[in-house]
């Protein structure tokens, strides 16, 4: 897996190999070059990093949601047992 980089767009991506043209603008040539090459390690670097932000932007999201479905087990919870109450 490689880390290509559109020059068009400024796109960085992962790819078994490199494509003809940018997965996201389709450009294939940029002035006369190729839009798309192989990613520098700086670039491949800002791109890890972006990654790792969304993932844990992800995981925020994810943990989030966790809090909300056990608040509304809470909630369902206390309904069972004014349910219960009732049926006593
Ligand atoms: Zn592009």
């Amino acid at each position: 897996m490689n880390c290509y980089f559109c020059d068009a767009c400024h796109y960085c991506f992962t790819a078994e190999q490199l494509p003809d043209r940018c997965p996201d603008c389709g450009k294939q040539m940029l002035q006369g070059h190729p839009a798309v090459r192989i990613a520098t390690e700086a670039e491949i670097t800002d791109y890890r990093r972006i990654q790792m932000e969304l993932n844990e932007e992800e995981l925020r999201t994810a943990e989030k949601e966790a809090t909300d479905y056990e608040s509304h087990s809470y909630i369902s919870h206390g309904t069972d047992l004014r349910q219960s109450h009732v049926r006593l």
